[in-house]
């Protein structure tokens, strides 16, 4: 296993990744990523502590090991590799009866990648062109990652995915269709993994910046931000032992469905703890203004104890109802996963709302910690930055801070905006909860309780 320093040196190979128009000569260098790249660097130092062969990567073979699944238990970088590589091994299982090969080629990369100890991006998302039109019916055949060339020892791809997480940050890209593919749409049936400094791979990265770099007034931006990259791959050649689908056009959806459902339940179980967050930032804050017992303030606090409830209960009937797959895989439920994903995802503006509203104004005009440090204004802002004699001014100004930080920030906006459309967006999500809720039998309820039979055909 590589340690932190290892696995830094390990991004000198050559990739090319840009930042605000400019190619990165070497991207462990560069001041805008270093508390990005430390992050992962400490993951891995992590993951090396806990032993040789950490099993963080395992796939996990109960419910104790799928409630680890919140990214953020090693680093996100980790996390992200982890459900590429569940991912990879949940679809192989589900497009074994036509793509049996898939199976071997899958568990060998697997365990390169696990020997390797690389990191892997997922590259679901494609440029996708005109929204209103399937990936064959484009003006530009390229809005789709599409087999342009095919040579006896491989493929050539080209295409672009957007919005890749970390992409810059990690050693492999692992590719798979956007959707579900139709007859004649077999170069757009495509899943393989390509290395982040293969020939043809550019990524561009974007990444929003916190608060003067100050960690006291920005601990959320300047310790959890990801930067997403926007990757393109202009023809790359992939060789045949990296790919898993080539041409199945009727099972491209199962690699989209198989992430869908890993994402999701890493999501959840993050948005879990993050709901607790807001609570627990909205209960600090009301004391410390005093306005703890205050009924319409108690009420939004219960309002917000409900919804973290849940996406908690979500969560657990996810894990309670998981199921053993056939190559010894626990896989989480997918109702419960995407409902409370859902849930989740829908309570989030309220719950930042609620949150804001019982901070008042100074969640956005409060002075900086630096000023607080001021020889010359300091007293002033400890003096009325405090409430009573037991809430000083500086703590009140860092619990502002950081929710500030959390929710109204440039990556406050990011947050949001990313737990809209992260996972696959809320149309998604809805789409498979209908598809696994058994409506079925509620209507035989509905029906008995009318005292009916059975709908007119
Ligand atoms: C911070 C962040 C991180 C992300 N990380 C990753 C990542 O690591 N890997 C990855 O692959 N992706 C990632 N994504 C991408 C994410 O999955 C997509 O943003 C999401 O699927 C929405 O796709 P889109 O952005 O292309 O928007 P669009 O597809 O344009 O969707 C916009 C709206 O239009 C609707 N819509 C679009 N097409 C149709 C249609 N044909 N019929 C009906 N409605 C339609 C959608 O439901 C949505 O409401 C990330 C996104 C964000 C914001």
């Amino acid at each position: 296993m590589m340690t932190g320093d290892e696995y830094k040196a390990s991004l000198g190979d050559g990739r090319a990744v840009y930042f605000r128009g400019e190619r990165i000569a070497d991207i462990a260098a560069h001041p805008v990523f270093a508390s990005v790249i430390q992050r992962v660097a400490d993951g891995y130092d992590k993951l090396k502590a806990a032993g040789p062969e950490s099993a963080y990567f395992d796939p996990p073979r109960n419910q104790a090991a799928l409630r680890r699944l919140a990214r953020a238990e090693i680093d996100p970088v980790a996390g992200l590799t982890h459900t590429s590589l569940m991912t990879l091994m949940t679809a192989a299982e589900r497009i074994a009866h036509r793509r049996p090969q898939a199976k071997d080629a899958v568990a060998a990369y697997v365990r390169e990648a696990r020997a390797k100890d690389w990191r892997i991006a997922e590259c679901i998302s494609d440029s996708k062109g005109d929204r209103s039109k399937h990936p064959g019916e484009q003006q530009d055949p390229d809005q789709y990652v599409r087999v342009v060339e095919r040579r006896d020892g491989g493929v050539v791809i080209r295409g672009a995915k957007l919005h890749i997480s970390a992409a810059a940050f990690c050693h492999e890209l692992m590719t798979i269709p956007t959707k579900a593919m139709r007859n004649g749409e077999e170069d757009y049936a495509i899943a393989c993994c390509v290395p982040v400094n293969a020939t043809g791979v550019h990524i561009i990265n974007t990444m929003a910046g916190p608060r003067a770099g100050d960690l006291r007034d920005s601990p959320f931006s300047t310790r959890r931000q990801m930067p997403q990259g926007f990757v393109v791959f202009d023809d790359v050649f992939v060789p045949r032992e990296r790919i898993f689908l080539e041409g199945e056009t009727d099972c491209a959806a199962s690699f989209a469905h198989s992430l869908g459902l890993w994402t999701r339940a890493s999501n959840l179980a993050d948005a879990c703890d993050e709901a607790d967050l807001v609570v627990g930032f909205a209960q600090l804050v009301a004391e410390a203004n005093g306005l703890e017992k205050i009924p319409h303030i108690r009420d939004k606090i219960g309002d917000l104890v409900v919804s973290a409830t849940l996406t908690r209960a979500c969560f657990e009937a996810a894990i309670a109802n998981s199921r053993m797959g056939e190559n010894g895989m626990m896989v989480p439920d997918e109702l419960f996963t995407n409902a409370g994903k859902y849930q989740s995802t829908a309570a989030h503006a309220s719950m930042m709302q609620i949150l804001q509203d019982i901070c008042g104004g100074s969640l956005i005009t409060a002075p900086s910690i630096a000023d607080l440090e001021s020889e010359a204004v300091g007293q002033f802002v400890r003096k009325y930055m405090g409430t009573k004699q037991q809430v000083d001014g500086a703590y009140r100004l860092r619990l502002l801070q950081a929710i500030r930080d959390l929710s109204a920030s440039e990556f406050g906006g990011q947050r949001a905006v990313s737990k809209l459309h992260g996972g696959g967006g809320l149309y998604a999500q809805r789409v498979v909860t209908r598809g696994r809720y058994d409506l079925e039998r509620a209507k035989r309820l509905a029906l008995e309780a009318a005292g009916l039979e059975a709908p007119p055909v």
